[in-house]
């Protein structure tokens, strides 16, 4: 019988990948404002255009990149961030897959404008289709400006996919919500159709999320601390007369990356047992500090799910911690903003 297996083109891998990686707009917000962070950006504008079906802008003032490394960003498997497997168990970025750029370029026009803060001039690229279809010389401020257009231009299926401007807006939001919550000691500014929506000035945790959230949230929370072997535990969690019906204020936080965890959860809502009705969910802002060898955050390229070494005796400790928030709240309700 004839060979029949063929090895795809790179163009076909990207787009195949890029499939998992980029869901919606929001997938591609998420990828750009992690990597400018990776790149130690003080300031990050995210700019967006009808919703990100438009446009999707990320702007950083981070470390930039070398001609070759821009080109190279949009390889697959090309990443400054890990160099043997075992790095991944010491992960101190968001990325470390090398999959995001070049998913990106292979369903979207991109066009990029980066430099180091100490060369003269920087680089300018388009990428079409996994392809760079054009490179210039150019004057541009230290950091790196990407520009994500017409996504998924070669995917009709995933374009018709889109839900209207207002909802793929809102899930981008929800996305800066995240990133602006895990990280306070950046500046983030983030704009839909020429007006700014978000703000953020460098704050502390809790000025943070009254930023995000709204002068009304600053009476709502509780703060929370523990510093334990396995874990250190910070942040706050909402009042319980504050629990609402809805989801939607729960936010875990590991190592500084957004995680979903029903598991974690749950040691919250069992803290609250007793203090909120029954259908009502406490609203949190939580973060926690692991050993990064005692985590994989390789389970899904969103990697917003973690497996923990210990989860039984992370669930104890939260549990504890959260109930003992709440009872030092009920006999001291007065808490004042700089905690
Ligand atoms: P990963 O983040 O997993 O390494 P990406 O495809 O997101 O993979 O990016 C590839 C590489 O491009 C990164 O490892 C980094 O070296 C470089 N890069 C991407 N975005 C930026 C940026 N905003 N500033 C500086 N370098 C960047
Ligand atoms: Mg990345």
């Amino acid at each position: 019988m004839a060979d029949i297996i063929k090895l795809l083109p790179d163009h076909v891998a990207n787009q195949i990948a890029a499939g998992e990686v980029v869901q919606r707009p929001a997938s591609v917000v998420k990828e750009l404002l992690e990597n400018a962070i990776d790149a130690q950006a003080t300031e990050i504008k995210l700019i967006i255009k009808d919703g990100g079906k438009s446009l999707i802008q990320v702007v950083d003032n981070g470390i930039g990149m070398s001609v070759t490394d821009a080109r190279l960003s949009f390889e697959r498997h090309a990443t400054s961030k890990i160099q043997k497997a075992e790095d991944l168990f010491c992960l101190d970025t968001k990325g470390f897959r090398g999959e995001a750029l070049a998913s990106i370029a292979a369903i979207a026009h991109v066009e990029m404008l980066t430099k180091p803060e100490h060369d003269e001039v920087g680089t300018h690229l388009k990428i079409e289709g996994s392809k760079i279809v054009h490179q210039e010389v150019a004057v541009t401020p230290k950091g790196t400006s990407l520009t994500v257009k017409n996504l998924f231009f070669n995917i009709p299926a995933r374009r018709n996919f889109l839900k209207s401007h207002q909802v793929e807006l809102r899930h981008i939001t929800d996305e800066f919500h995240r990133v602006a919550l895990a990280h306070p000691n950046i500046e983030f500014h983030y704009y839909n159709n020429g007006s700014e929506l978000f703000s953020l000035p460098k704050a502390n945790h809790r000025q943070r999320i009254v930023h995000v959230f709204g002068s009304k949230t600053n009476q709502k929370l509780v703060p929370i601390q523990e510093d334990t072997k396995v874990v250190k535990i910070s942040g706050f969690i909402n009042k319980p007369e504050f629990a609402k019906r809805s989801r939607g204020e729960q936010f875990f936080f590991v190592n500084h990356r957004f995680i979903r965890s029903p598991y974690l959860h749950h040691s919250v809502v069992a803290a609250f047992e007793g203090l909120i009705k029954s259908g009502t969910h406490p609203g949190y802002f939580i973060y926690l500090e692991v050993d990064p060898s005692s985590i994989d955050i390789n389970i899904h390229p969103t990697k917003t799910e973690v497996k923990f070494d210990d989860e039984q005796t992370l669930y104890a400790i939260l549990r504890s911690c959260v109930k003992h928030s709440l009872g030092q709240f009920n006999i001291a309700p007065a808490l004042d903003f700089e905690h």
